[in-house]
């Protein structure tokens, strides 16, 4: 199997890169079948069954409306944040859909959009099923999807095999372990980042994904703008109000005070991870990385290292992005980047952990020292839970991915004062990542049963 870069990171909406970014896709690809297989004109009604944490915690996440979106036509990378509300409003006060924007159906909300919050499918905590029946009732298709994290969608067969969307596409350095990974640099004499350059020129040519890189990288820079900008409530219910803004107004009218601290860079860095992930809460324009929830922590440590580290470049960014997707599909190959499969520690935890090798690449480090920033990264994360109060991705989830960027920052730090030659290696705590959250009680894993999510008071 194999899996891209940009994959991994992708542009798309908030708040949730399993219940929001993977049930669009998934309701389109549904629909997708059907026109393929010429059944989509006889289509009379659609009904979606969400099932485990997508049940669960999903009217808090927004998956309810990402399903609508995604049968109206939309994709996550496309879709104008600011339209959703009023069209989501729209089918429900119509009681009609446009599917694919071309086909009108009624719609019941109530009936079609179902939350089965007792029940699970088989092999992953998000599942869903998807039904399409004819004018006299009858069922004409059912398919049933699994968002396995980060936006990845699979259907049932993908599902009861492996864990990964298939891609066969043959790689001239395949990886599936941090192990294999060093032993292709050693060889080939290669930084990690030149060894994902070589993976990605099976998909694109040179030119494509440097274009592609830097769109990413703009929109992690955009959105911490956004952020930094964008005053209220975020919604929900919780009443949690954007810290973002004032942090910056804080930080920015009294300069003097960062000369006096130097710590103050943590406050920055902070401020750019809350930035990103009250937009993410906020439902807006937000790069997947690996998942929404935990979203922040790149574009954070990448700010850090645009605006702090002198020397910092076009090609140190890029070098960035593509250590920390190698990182990642590690994370991905052998252990889960879901939350509602082994906690907080497969989001902010690999989140971290690639951000810290990512660090550690563009100030210097060798490939065993960038392994080592991702194995510290993640061994100070293992055991972390998912509870977030009232299903909403916002506590402790921004917060975390402050605390996750600064951890990153500290990884990368004390790999770079190693030799990469420490007891843990980075194959071992993805395992012991994997074994802890297979270990994890159900009611820390994106089900608002447990944690936080049980202690705090809703407002
Ligand atoms: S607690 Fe962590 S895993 Fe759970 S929703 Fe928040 S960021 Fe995602």
């Amino acid at each position: 199997m194999a899996i891209s870069t940009f994959d991994l990171f992708s542009i798309g909406i908030g708040p949730s890169s399993s219940h929001t970014v993977g049930p669009m896709r998934a309701a389109g690809r549904f629909l997708e079948r059907l026109v393929h297989d010429g059944r989509f004109q006889s289509v009379a009604r659609v009904q979606c069954d969400l099932y485990g944490s997508l049940a669960l915690t999903g009217r808090g996440h927004g998956t309810d409306r990402a399903v609508l979106m995604g049968l109206l036509g939309e994709q996550p990378e496309t879709v104008d944040p600011a339209t959703i509300g009023p069209r989501v409003q729209q089918v429900q006060d119509s009681r009609h859909l446009d599917l694919l924007s071309r086909h009108s159906i009624e719609f019941e909300p109530e009936r079609d959009l179902v939350f089965h919050k007792r029940s699970s499918l088989p092999y992953h905590p998000n599942g869903m099923r998807f039904s399409a029946f004819d004018a006299t009732g009858e069922l004409i298709a059912l398919r049933t999807f699994y968002s396995i994290g980060g936006g990845f969608v699979v259907n049932e067969d993908a599902a009861s095999e492996d864990r990964i969307v298939p891609d066969a596409t043959p790689l001239p350095h395949p990886f599936t372990s941090g192990a294999e990974l060093l032993a292709i640099c050693e060889e080939q004499k290669l930084a990690i980042w030149e060894v994902m350059v070589r993976n990605e020129m099976a998909w694109r040519t040179r030119p494509r994904i440097r274009k592609e890189l830097r769109a990413i990288a703009t929109a992690m820079r955009d959105c911490v703008e956004q952020g930094c900008h964008n005053e209220g409530v975020l919604p929900g219910g919780l009443q949690v109000v954007r810290r973002a803004p004032k942090l910056y107004r804080d930080l920015t009218s009294r300069p003097e005070e960062s000369l006096r601290d130097p710590l103050s860079i943590l406050d920055w860095v902070s401020l750019f991870a809350i930035a990103v992930n009250e937009e993410n809460a906020a439902g807006g324009r937000v790069v997947t990385a690996p998942t929404n929830g935990a979203a922040g922590i790149l574009p954070a440590v990448l700010e850090y290292y645009r605006r702090f580290q002198p020397g910092a470049d076009e090609k140190g960014v890029l070098r960035f992005l593509l250590t920390a997707a190698a990182i990642g599909i590690l994370f991905k190959e052998k252990a889960s980047i879901s939350g509602a499969e082994v906690g907080c520690q497969g989001e902010v935890g690999v989140a971290c952990s690639m951000a810290a090798a990512a660090l550690a690449e563009v100030l210097g480090g060798t490939p065993r020292q960038v392994e080592n920033a991702a194995e510290i990264g993640m061994e100070h994360n293992l055991g972390l839970t998912c509870d977030p109060v009232n299903g909403l991705v916002q506590i402790p989830c921004i917060e975390r991915n402050a605390m996750g960027a600064v951890k990153a920052i500290n990884a990368a730090r004390l790999a770079l004062r190693g030799r990469g030659d420490q007891k843990v290696s980075l194959d071992k705590v993805i395992k012991t990542m994997r074994d802890t959250g297979a270990d994890m009680k159900r009611k820390y894993k994106e089900t608002s049963r447990g944690g936080l999510a049980l202690n705090v008071i809703e407002c």
